[in-house]
Formats: structure tokens, C-alpha cells, sequence
């Protein structure tokens, strides 16, 4: 996959898209989702190799508008400058430089199976409370200190209020999401 330009590989990810479309009638939007989903289960299936899947997921992110189906994609591409240049990440606590190609393979996997079973984005929206154990909308809360700031905001749990929650990106936490949507 060595082009000239950024140019022909753009026209490239655009006949890729154009090979699928099997249904003319299929909007844009599909054709992306069916692109995405045929890279990730190549990936998956170690047909591709990862860092190529990964680099077409990217290009599915700016062409869908940052579509919250592949949002996670470019949180992973963020936050592997910043362990680069800052060591340190915005997004994905638990990514690292040398977990880096299974990382993503799971997030493929995650992507997948998310699609598959159709999951609305008010799920995906949601963070776990480690002290009640549940899948909650987190709400702010105001918090006081003797030091400046003063006054400072922070998210917690909107059922118990607690602040040990799991943020979205988290595997494990969109694996609780997986689970309990095949439960519903
Ligand atoms: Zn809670």
C-alpha cells in the first residue's frame, strides 16, 4: 500500500468504498459502516495486518465526521502522540507504545460486536460506578477546597454519586456494555 500521494490513496479509500456498493440505494453512511466493518473483521481474522486496518479506521473517522461508531479510533491515534511526545494519555488509561497493535485489534473486536448488536449511542455513552457496580449517566458535582481552586467540578456516579467511575473508552467497560445489551 505504497502511493505516490495523499492524493491517490484518498482516491484509493474512495473505490474501496465504491467496490462494496453492492445496493445502490445505500446511503453514504452505510457504505462507510460496511467499509469499516469488512476491515475490522479481516483484521480480526489476521487477514490484514493491523497497523493497515487501523490507518483505514482513521480514514473512516474523518470520512464519516468523527461518527461516534468510530470515535474511539481517533481517541487511540490522539493518544499515541501524546505517549510519544508526553508519555502520558487523554483518552485510554490503559494504552500503552507496547500494547499498542492489541490494543487496537480489541477495539476492532469491541467495534464488531457493538455494530452487530446494534447498540444506540446512549449506551456507549455511559460510564461504570465501581461502588454501586451499575452503568450510569455521570452528572457534575461542585467540590470545596482550603487551596486554590477553591471551587472545582468533578464527575460522579448518577445513581450513588460516588467518584470511582470508569470512564467509556475503557475495554472492560464497553464489554459490561456488550454484556448487558445481549441481556436486554
Ligand atoms: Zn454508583
Amino acid at each position: 500500500m505504497d502511493y505516490a500521494s495523499t492524493e491517490e490513496r484518498e482516491i484509493y479509500f474512495w473505490k474501496s468504498i465504491a467496490d462494496l456498493k453492492l445496493d445502490i440505494e445505500k446511503s453514504e453512511e452505510d457504505l462507510i459502516e460496511n467499509y469499516a466493518l469488512t476491515i475490522a473483521k479481516k483484521a480480526i481474522r489476521k487477514e490484514i495486518n493491523i497497523d493497515y486496518a487501523f490507518s483505514q479506521m482513521l480514514k473512516i473517522v474523518s470520512a464519516s465526521e468523527y461518527n461516534y461508531r468510530y470515535i474511539a479510533f481517533y481517541e487511540i491515534d490522539e493518544d499515541l502522540n501524546y505517549l510519544r511526545y508526553s508519555n502520558s494519555t487523554l483518552y485510554n488509561t490503559e494504552l500503552t507504545l507496547e500494547n499498542s497493535k492489541e490494543f487496537i485489534l480489541e477495539e476492532m473486536k469491541i467495534f464488531v460486536e457493538m455494530e452487530e448488536l446494534n447498540i444506540f449511542p446512549e449506551e456507549r455513552a455511559k460510564w461504570y460506578c465501581e461502588t454501586c457496580k451499575n452503568l450510569n449517566n455521570p452528572i457534575t458535582k461542585n467540590k470545596f477546597q482550603f487551596k486554590k481552586p477553591f471551587k472545582y467540578a468533578v464527575w460522579t456516579c448518577g445513581i450513588c454519586g460516588s467518584e470511582k467511575l470508569k470512564y467509556n473508552s475503557n475495554h472492560d467497560v464497553k464489554r459490561i456494555i456488550i454484556e448487558k445489551s445481549k441481556k436486554n
